[in-house]
């Protein structure tokens, strides 16, 4: 099993790119390209080729620098079959339980609904990495734009059953403006203040937060927590199903 060498590459203002490359073949994918200059600069001075290009959603700043990156290497863009038409050059279309194989090193698809309609999410298992665009961010996770609470919550579900070693490879640095929030809905959560802690100490030394740990995340972030009884407690619906605790969750969130 050949694993990725993944380096991230933060652009505009949170917003991070991903370049993975398989050494066995040689594959370079770009994930998620919200501008092309970069990315290419940066293929450029680790002498890599850009083959691929794996899009999550259709949103601006995950396929704004789809058209200009494959102009210049004659890559193959990837993305999911749920929004063909609004991932611009799609080629190959996944959808839920498809694979993806980037050299030696293969994705499994999930189709994770919920922030926008089409949005998948891909999960290299050899080497530990989810790429899951706006879907989950540490200690947060995305907006519902076009979908529903029942669909979210659904797509966190099956992101949180994954092993505890997998990495997080989001789109955005969202992590202290997240762990504010998330504060409120579950203080007590001894997980939770101490990736506070390290989030603060990573971010005072200039550094990323991203990515994060499975195992991690399914302790502090409170939106893999809706069948949690404190988090429920704490938005006053003891008791209640966890869709619509992950619903108030969420609304909280949007209203913070
Ligand atoms: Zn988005
Ligand atoms: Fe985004």
């Amino acid at each position: 099993m050949a694993a990725l060498d993944i380096r991230q590459i933060p652009v505009l203002k949170d917003n991070f790119i991903y370049l993975a490359r398989e050494p066995k073949s040689g594959a370079v994918a770009v994930v998620d390209p919200a501008v092309a200059a970069p990315v290419l600069a940066q293929a450029q001075r680790l002498g890599w080729r850009i083959t691929h290009i794996l899009n999550t959603h259709h949103h601006s700043d995950h396929v704004g620098g789809n058209m200009e990156i494959k102009a210049a290497t004659g890559c193959v863009i990837v993305g999911p079959a749920h929004d063909p038409d609004r991932i611009p050059g799609i080629e190959i279309a996944l959808k839920d339980g498809d694979t993806f194989d980037l050299g030696q090193a293969r994705a499994e698809v999930f189709f994770v609904p919920g922030h926008t309609r089409g949005h998948i999410a891909y999960w290299f298992q050899g080497s530990n990495a989810l790429f899951c665009g706006d879907t989950l961010f540490s200690i947060g996770c995305g907006r519902l734009f076009e979908g529903t609470a029942q669909q979210m919550w659904a797509s966190l579900s099956r992101l949180r059953a994954l092993p505890a070693a997998t990495k997080i490879y989001c789109a955005h640095e969202y992590t202290e403006s997240n762990i504010r929030f998330a504060l409120t809905v579950d203080p007590d959560n001894a997980a939770l203040r101490n990736r506070a802690a390290e989030v603060k100490a990573l971010r005072q030394a200039g550094r990323y937060s991203v990515p994060s740990l499975m195992g991690d995340e399914r302790t502090a972030n409170p939106f893999l927590r809706a069948d949690a009884p404190e988090i429920a407690a704490a938005v006053g619906m003891t008791g209640r199903d966890a869709v619509e605790v992950f619903a108030e969750v969420r609304r909280r969130k949007d209203v913070f």
